[in-house]
């Protein structure tokens, strides 16, 4: 079953919303993953604090360069058929699950882990 007009205006929204709090968190984590100076007047074990901090930071902001791309590419799909279509099984992804992720591919049984 396809998508209704309404839902897909619906799930527009909530990809602009997301892509948007996706921004605002990118221009954050970039701002802490900036290289720390080696001269900078921290203490060591801060200087190790920050450098152990950084890291966290780096995979984070990776994961929200990862989520960031998906919404995008959710956007352009949106108006496709196949959107609410499992890649992997072919059944149709429930909308309850296409509002909470409306990057998903996959239906809850095949996104396992
Ligand atoms: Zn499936």
């Amino acid at each position: 079953m396809a998508l209704t007009l309404a839902q897909q205006k619906e799930l527009g929204s909530i990809i602009a919303q997301m892509i948007s709090a996706t921004d605002e968190e990118l221009i954050q984590l970039e701002e802490y993953t900036r290289p720390i100076s080696p001269d900078s007047s921290i203490g060591r074990i801060s200087r190790m604090d920050a450098i152990n901090n950084k890291a966290i930071n780096d995979s984070a902001l990776l994961e929200k360069k990862k989520l960031h791309q998906k919404l995008e590419k959710a956007r352009e799909r949106l108006h496709d058929d196949g959107f609410d279509r499992c890649i992997k099984c072919g059944e149709t992804i429930p909308f309850g699950r296409l509002q909470i992720m409306p990057y998903t591919r996959r239906c809850v049984g095949c996104s396992g882990r």
